[in-house]
C-alpha cells in the first residue's frame, strides 16, 4: 500500500481492509461498553511549581473490560475517532467530568480556585452544536462555566472554520481552552492568533530532555516566553524527575502534571487534595 499513490489506483489495500474490519470490531464493542457502563474517568492532579500543591485536574478515560482489563485511551481513542463513536463517547466524558467537579465543589464550597480540564476530539469539535452540547453539560451539573477547561490539540483546530467557530462559542461560555500536546501539531504559532487559546500544555515530548541538553532547554524556556508574552497559562506535561520540575521552576513554569507529582487517580482521590489548598 506504501507505493501505491503516484498516479496509480490501488484496488484492493490489505492493510486498509484489515484496519476497517478492526474498527467495525472494536467499534460494536466499545457500543456494548457504553451501555454496560465500562468507561470510568480517573484524574491526573495539575500542580503548582515548586511546591506540588494540586490547584486542577485533567480527566483521562478508562476502559474497564470485562474480560481484558482496563484498556488505555490510546487502545481504543483512535478508533472511536474513526468510527465517529467518539461523539457519543465524549459526550459522556463531558458530563461526567462536569458532574464530578461539581461534586467536588457541592463538599467544598467555593473557596478554592481548580478547575477541571476534559480532552475534546477533533471529530467532536467539528460537530455542529458542540458548543450547545458544552454549556447543557454546565446546566445539568450546576458546574460553573469558570471551572472547566477544554483541552484541543493544534491538528484538531487547524484549518478547520467549524472548529474554529465551535472554540469561539465555548470561550463566549466563559469556558477556558487549553491547546493540547503543544508544540507536535500543525501551525502552532499561527493559531495563537485565531483561537481564543488560555493556557498551553507543552508536551512532554519537550520536558523528557530538559535537564541533560541545552537546546532542549531552550526550546522548553522559548515555550514559557512565548506564554507568558502572550499572557497566557503555561503547563508543562510529562514531568518525571525533581531535576526536571526544579529545573522548570527556574525557567518561569507554575504548572505542572506528571508522574513524579501524580498519577491519574480516582475521583475521590483528587478531590481531597484539591481541598487541601489553602483557600485564597
Ligand atoms: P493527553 O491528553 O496528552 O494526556 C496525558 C497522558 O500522559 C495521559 O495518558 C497521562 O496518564 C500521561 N502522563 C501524565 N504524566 C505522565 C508522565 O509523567 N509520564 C508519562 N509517561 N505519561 C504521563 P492516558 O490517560 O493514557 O491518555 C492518553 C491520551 O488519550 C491523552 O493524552 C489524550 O490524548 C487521550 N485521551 C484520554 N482521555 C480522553 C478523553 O476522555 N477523550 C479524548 N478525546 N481523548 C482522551
Ligand atoms: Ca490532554
Ligand atoms: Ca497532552
Ligand atoms: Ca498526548
Amino acid at each position: 500500500a506504501k507505493d501505491a499513490g503516484k498516479g496509480q489506483y490501488a484496488t484492493y489495500d490489505p492493510e486498509l481492509d484489515e484496519r476497517a474490519n478492526y474498527d467495525a470490531q472494536l467499534g460494536a464493542e466499545l457500543r456494548l461498553a457504553m451501555d454496560r457502563g465500562d468507561f470510568r474517568l480517573v484524574f491526573q492532579p495539575v500542580v503548582r511549581l515548586p511546591d506540588g500543591v494540586t490547584v486542577g485536574a485533567e480527566a483521562l478515560i478508562r476502559w474497564h473490560h470485562p474480560q481484558r482489563g482496563v484498556i488505555p485511551p490510546d487502545e481504543f481513542i483512535p478508533a472511536a475517532e474513526r468510527t465517529g463513536l467518539i461523539v457519543p463517547l465524549g459526550a459522556w466524558v463531558l458530563d461526567e467530568a462536569c458532574r464530578t467537579a461539581a461534586g467536588w465543589l457541592h463538599e467544598q464550597g467555593a473557596t478554592r480556585s481548580w478547575m477541571v480540564s476534559v480532552n475534546i476530539s477533533a471529530r467532536q469539535l467539528r460537530e455542529s452544536g458542540f458548543a450547545r452540547r458544552v454549556a447543557a453539560a454546565l446546566h445539568t451539573s450546576g458546574l460553573p462555566a469558570a471551572r472547566l477547561m477544554i483541552e484541543v490539540t493544534e491538528t484538531a483546530v487547524f484549518d478547520s472554520r467549524a472548529a474554529t467557530e465551535s472554540l469561539n462559542e465555548i470561550a463566549a461560555l466563559g469556558v477556558a481552552i487549553a491547546l493540547d500536546d503543544f508544540g507536535t501539531g500543525h501551525s502552532s504559532l499561527g493559531l495563537l492568533r485565531n483561537i481564543p487559546v488560555s493556557v498551553l500544555k507543552v508536551d512532554k515530548s519537550f520536558i523528557d530532555h530538559i535537564t541533560h541538553s541545552t537546546a532542549e532547554a531552550t526550546i522548553a524556556t522559548a515555550m514559557v516566553s512565548l506564554a507568558n508574552g502572550l499572557d497566557l497559562g503555561v503547563v508543562a506535561e510529562g514531568v518525571e524527575s525533581a531535576a526536571q520540575a526544579r529545573q522548570l521552576h527556574l525557567m518561569g513554569y507554575r504548572l505542572s502534571q506528571g508522574y513524579h507529582f501524580a498519577r491519574p487517580m480516582p475521583a475521590a482521590e483528587v478531590g481531597e487534595l484539591l481541598a487541601a489548598q489553602s483557600p485564597e
